[in-house]
């Protein structure tokens, strides 16, 4: 477990800050997008940029602006609710995601972050306070906007905020009719994903996984426990399966256990069951209740990549 936190925190923490890396982000955001594409909800996209950071370190050092770095890190968590995810992007870049709120909502918060940063020092050092603003732009997501396109328009406006003076919030105007044709275009190209879910209650694995596969056409699901990857199998097509057999609430064999009780289990859904060490009976029952393919952890990356591609047929 230990090793596993090093690792969570190597690869997908910012050692300055401690916020979530930009990989980590990028990952993140396609989770949030599939959550909202299967249970429509709002969620907005902020762009956090320090105003003349280049001056803190040109006059105090870069020691002091790494502090206001690390000043500004705990600020936004701080303040952040619960389902929002900050993390830093890069250099003075930060970047704050919305699930459940709208444009509008998102501008009212970004204005209140900004003016109690205005108001309380973000760094102290030998006796001297260091203040700073911020620029920020927002995007609220709609239908058919693509990642890439989704933050274009949060940096656009948060380039809006900088030319008109810096120090304040900008919404992106974007127009949603440019991106009608863009999102017909991608529904057309939907049918070619194949929808694999990812059911294991360790980030890491989950991470690890998707960023292996992220050139492969196919859209991630994830479930961090049994009962959630039940619901998905038995409620949504799903091509493919990575099921942990030991997980919180329903292990892995519960899972398909229920699927065939309640004869919900579909028959284009693969099965790929992962365990943690060798166990035969496991493994039989596993293969049993129509597993395709069992696997033992820590599994070999290139096998996973052979199996996945057999099983999907995307050889
Ligand atoms: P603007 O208001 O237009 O954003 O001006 P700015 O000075 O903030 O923007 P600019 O992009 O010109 O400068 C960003 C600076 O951030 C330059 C770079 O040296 C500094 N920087 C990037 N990463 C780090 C870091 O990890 N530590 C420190 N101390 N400085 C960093
Ligand atoms: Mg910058
Ligand atoms: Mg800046």
């Amino acid at each position: 477990m230990r090793r596993t936190m090093d690792f969570e925190f190597m690869a997908f923490r910012d050692p300055l800050t401690g916020l979530y890396n930009r990989r980590f982000f990028y990952q993140h955001i396609e989770v949030e997008l599939n959550r909202v594409m299967r249970y429509p909800s709002p969620i907005s996209l902020a762009l956090i940029d320090i105003d003349k950071f280049k001056e803190v370190n040109d006059t105090y050092g870069h020691h002091v602006g790494d502090l206001v770095l690390q000043g500004i890190g705990v600020f936004l968590q701080e303040r952040l609710r619960k389902t929002d995810m900050v993390a830093r992007l890069g250099g003075e870049e930060f970047v704050l995601l919305m699930p459940n709120t709208t444009e509008a909502e998102a501008t009212h918060l970004l204005t209140s972050l900004l003016s109690g940063i205005r108001q309380k020092p973000i760094a102290r050092y030998e006796g001297q306070e260091h203040f700073i603003t911020f620029s920020a732009g927002i995007t609220e997501w709609y239908p058919g906007l693509s990642v890439l396109d989704w933050t274009r328009h949060a940096d656009y406006a948060m380039y809006k905020a900088k030319r008109n003076g810096r120090n304040r919030v900008a919404k992106s105007t974007a127009n949603k009719g440019d991106y009608g044709q863009r999102a017909s275009l991608s529904s057309s190209h939907h049918h070619e994903y194949k929808r694999v879910l990812i059911a294991d209650d360790s980030k890491a694995i989950r991470v690890i996984l998707m960023d292996k596969f992220k050139h492969w056409p196919l859209r991630f699901i994830e479930a961090e426990d049994g009962e959630e990857a039940y619901r998905i199998l038995a409620g949504e097509p799903v091509d493919l399966c990575i099921l942990d057999s030991i997980m919180p609430r329903l292990d892995g064999i519960g899972v398909l256990q229920r699927l065939q009780q309640e004869g919900t289990r579909s028959p284009n859904t693969r099965i790929i069951m992962l365990s943690g060490q060798e166990r035969e009976e496991e493994s039989r029952k596993g293969l049993e209740l129509e597993a395709d393919v069992y696997m033992v952890k820590p599994f070999s990356m290139l096998e996973m990549e052979m199996k996945v591609s057999e099983l999907l047929g995307l050889a």
